[in-house]
């Protein structure tokens, strides 16, 4: 009773069911009310009425004895119930006296026949309450012979019984083989694409991606595959992307520890002996511990991004005092490595709301990346200025720049161009923490870079309203 085949039957039949009673009954109000049924009694009643002016002119002056009998003799030879009215309807002569009497004739609601003159149809109740029909015609200077049949009771139940049930019953049946076919089709051209979708649903938990759902049928269930199917290529890729992601922390975490074993064995078996070698191993082991300490620090905040709780707080920033401090810190090393490091920090930069340490590290990692990449005589700039709805900061170097076929790809977690170079660097997490960080604030960062002349780090930050949730409903959101 569940399928969906089942349900829709249901449905067509009680419809049908539903139709025929309606049709049926219908049927019945049509058959009482019958007007022609009537009509075919005042026909006979004129018929009657035609038949006795025919046979010659009606008798004139009757006592009431032989008026009575004249009444009695008509009615007997035409079956019909005879009266004598006078001209305000009141009745004088009945040719069936022992039956329900019917005193008055209502002429004021009958209404003249068309066909013969001075005549009139009309109806009236006897003292039993019955309904008689009746026709008249002028009898004398001043009475009315009236012939009267009582109004035909139509055997309505009998005649729908006899004529009409057997039709509908047979309309219904095939109405329901019909439906039935119908049901059939229809549940089939749902059911079959949904039990395929569940099917393909299977295939996705076992981790067979391969197969798509159907993205036929009507608009719902072709809405529903796509959706599957764009959950299926989602799913994929966050698996992808988590094997990914497994794999290059292996990588970045062995690749250290192959060096701190290499010299370390060597410290112990005697190959680094001179006081010369040791300081190298040593120095080498103390970096490498570095660098694997730095890039779980990088994972460990990434996660906590990811997560989104507890990484951010929210409150009123400086960013001018923010970049202004980050220029300071890099001064020295910018100076060590010959690059000339600007700012140009106007003092008309919009209040912002956001996390200051965090922006802080977004802008430390975008000038420690330019300086790095930007060879002595370079120069570096943070350049920051209004713009429709928040803040532009630039970070603009003289460096090496990025080739085409990396820079849409170096905010990907653990994406470093030069893996070679990368070895003294970082692990290629931190442009991927700076995105996560400016995101988090409702902004975007992007780059454009011309391999050979330089680089030109782009972030946008919204003024944050007094009601923005920005930070809170990035963390909410992951
Ligand atoms: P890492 O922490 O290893 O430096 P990032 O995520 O900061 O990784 O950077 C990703 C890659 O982008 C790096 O491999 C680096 O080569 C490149 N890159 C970043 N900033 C610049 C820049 N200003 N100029 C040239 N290349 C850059």
């Amino acid at each position: 009773m569940n399928s969906l085949g089942t349900r829709l039957f249901a449905a067509f039949v009680s419809i049908i069911l539903v139709v025929i009673l309606i049709v049926g009954f219908a049927l019945l109000v049509l058959l009482r009310d019958n007007p022609v049924i009537e009509r075919q009694t005042y026909t006979r009643l004129n018929d009657v009425a035609g038949a006795v002016i025919r046979q010659g002119p009606l008798p004139a002056n009757l006592t009431r004895e032989s008026a009575a009998a004249f009444v009695q003799q008509l009615a007997a030879v035409y079956s019909v119930r005879v009266l004598i009215a006078d001209p305000g309807g009141r009745v004088v002569v009945d040719s069936n006296p022992e039956a329900a009497a019917i005193n008055r004739l209502n002429l004021n609601q009958a209404r003249p026949d068309q066909g013969a003159p001075g005549a009139l149809l009309g109806r009236a109740r006897d003292a039993n309450q019955r309904l008689w029909l009746y026709v008249t015609r002028p009898f004398g200077p001043n009475r009315l012979l009236v012939f009267a049949e009582q109004q035909p009771r139509f055997p309505v139940i009998a005649y729908f019984a006899e004529n009409l049930l057997l039709p509908l019953g047979e309309a219904a049946v095939v109405a329901g083989l019909l439906s039935a076919v119908l049901a059939v089709l229809i549940s089939r051209s749902i059911a079959n694409p949904l039990h395929r979708m569940a099917s393909v649903a299977q295939s996705i938990a076992r981790g067979d991606y391969a197969q798509a759902a159907p993205t036929s049928g009507p608009d719902e269930v072709r809405a529903l595959g796509q959706s599957l199917n764009s959950m299926a290529r989602q799913v994929q890729a966050a698996q992808q992307a988590q094997r990914d992601f497994v794999a290059n922390v292996s990588h970045e975490l062995k690749t250290p520890l192959t060096s701190i074993q290499g010299f370390a064995q060597a410290m112990l078996d005697g190959a680094a002996a001179s006081p010369d070698a040791l300081d190298k191993s040593a120095r080498i082991i103390f970096d490498e511990a570095d660098r694997m300490r730095r890039m779980v620090e990088e994972l460990l905040d990434l996660a906590r991004l990811d997560a989104g709780a507890g990484a951010m707080t929210r409150g009123p920033v400086d960013l001018r005092l923010v970049l202004a401090t980050v220029v300071d810190r890099f001064g020295p090393r910018a100076a060590e490595r010959q690059v000339n490091l600007q700012a140009d920090l106007p003092g008309n930069l919009p209040a912002m709301v956001g996390d200051a340490d965090r922006l802080a590290q977004v802008f430390n990692n975008l000038v420690d990346n330019a300086l790095k990449h930007t060879p002595a005589g370079g120069s570096v700039t943070l350049a920051a200025s209004p713009a429709p709805g928040g803040v532009a900061v630039a970070v603009r170097d003289t460096g090496a720049g990025i080739p085409p076929e990396d820079v849409n790809r170096i905010f990907e977690r653990f994406y470093q161009v030069d893996k070679s170079r990368a070895r003294s660097g970082g692990a290629g997490l931190g442009l991927a923490i700076t995105r996560e960080i400016v995101e988090a604030h409702g902004g975007r960062i992007d780059v454009q870079s011309v391999a050979g002349l330089g680089s030109n780090f782009r972030v946008f930050l919204p003024v944050a309203r007094g009601d923005d949730t920005t930070v809170a409903r990035k963390k909410s959101r992951q």
